[in-house]
């Protein structure tokens, strides 16, 4: 081991770091859903696409990467902690690894998944309370049995928020149907993760088609394509105290927000698309009062200091994308920032906390 991959004390290990280090989009995968996937695969036929490429992929490969991940998304004990302990992370909060329920047709088999992965995630967490938090999956193809699930999560399993694997079959929450589920996260003030999934079928041809599905781009588009789509639904106007946390330090949306306002107002105005009413807000408000942003394995300081600078330094918050992304140097990076102390410990611990109320239980 070179002095380099060296392990990194945690904060409550060394209090002179003078934070914890909280991360947010980490992610676990019971292995009886990794068994109805491997089913899935095996029976073939009409596949999306997507699933396919990723979820086949993973499953299939015998290259190094696809097997540690593998290993260690199954893992809710020692090897996580292990993991943990070695690149200095004081808390995970862990949520279902994508697609999760999402992939299912059947609205029964995703929601039984749901509450497979919810009853493993909250005993984890109940096993480790000073380690592991976590998100409440759910299956959004039943919205109201997912805004049942939302409540149950909260009340009963002591879980902080909710974890939606993106699009459902191609289908996004600008819908209408879906806003029960928005309903249930306001009323219990449980913030929606917004993450990433491969893009549905009728999106995937073109960056399929040069590698470009996964996480390289094609997760980044779809998903910030979501956000986008839930902002313009008017969903926040209706839901103003809804909370969205979103990965990968916005999925490019922090880029466009002059863009997203000017063309909002001239696209509403123009009266071109029955879809795109007028909003209380301009899109860069929904942006930076509802939507809260995490790193997820953009450990570059150029970009979430201007996160910090054009959204807000109490909206941006740490996340290792555990296990995709497991590397002692991205947390180092992100340790030697052009922060001060307190500006680190919010980035590292309390934005975390406020957001997702860790403190309240
Ligand atoms: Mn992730």
């Amino acid at each position: 081991m070179t002095a380099h991959d060296a392990p990194i004390a945690r904060g409550a290990e060394d209090p002179s770091l003078g934070y914890l280090r909280i991360a947010t989009e980490e992610a676990f995968c019971p292995p009886e859903l990794a068994r109805m996937w491997r089913e899935l695969i095996a029976a073939g036929g009409d596949l999306d696409p997507g699933f396919e490429s990723l979820v086949g992929f993973y499953l299939r490969s015998t290259a190094e990467r696809p097997r540690y991940v593998a290993e260690r998304l199954g893992d809710l004990g020692a090897l996580r902690l292990a993991d943990m302990d070695a690149t200095g992370i004081d808390r995970q909060v862990i949520s279902l690894t994508s697609p999760g329920t999402q992939i299912f047709s059947d609205a029964a088999t995703a929601a039984a998944v749901a509450t497979l992965a919810n009853d493993q995630l909250a005993e984890a967490c109940r096993a480790h309370p000073d380690r592991y938090s976590g998100l409440a999956a759910i299956a959004p193809q039943d919205p109201g049995g997912a805004a049942e699930e939302i409540r149950r999560a909260r009340e009963e399993l002591g879980l902080c928020g909710v974890i939606l694997n993106s699009h459902t079959n191609g289908e996004y929450f600008s819908d209408e149907k879906f806003w029960p589920i928005l309903e249930a996260a306001e009323a219990l003030d449980m913030p929606i993760y917004l993450h990433p999934n491969t893009p549905p079928r009728a999106m995937i041809g073109p960056l399929l088609e040069a590698g470009l599905d996964g996480a390289i781009y094609g997760f980044g588009v779809e998903t910030g394509m979501h956000l986008l789509r839930i902002i313009t639904s008017g969903a926040f106007d209706r839901f103003e105290r809804l909370k969205l946390v979103v990965g990968h330090l916005g999925e490019a949306l922090p880029y466009w927000l002059y863009r997203l306002d000017y063309m909002h107002r001239a696209t509403v105005r123009a009266g071109r698309y029955a879809c795109m009413k007028p909003l209380e807000r301009q899109v860069s408000d929904y942006l930076k009062e509802n939507v809260w942003y995490t790193t997820s394995g953009m450990a570059w300081e150029p970009v979430i200091q201007f996160c910090r600078q054009v959204l807000g330094a109490d909206r941006v918050l740490y996340a290792m994308d555990y296990p995709y992304e497991c590397v002692p140097a991205e947390v180092r990076a992100q340790d030697a920032m052009a922060l001060g102390p307190a500006e680190l410990k919010a980035f590292f611990q309390t934005n975390a906390e406020e957001v997702f109320g860790l403190e309240r239980d």
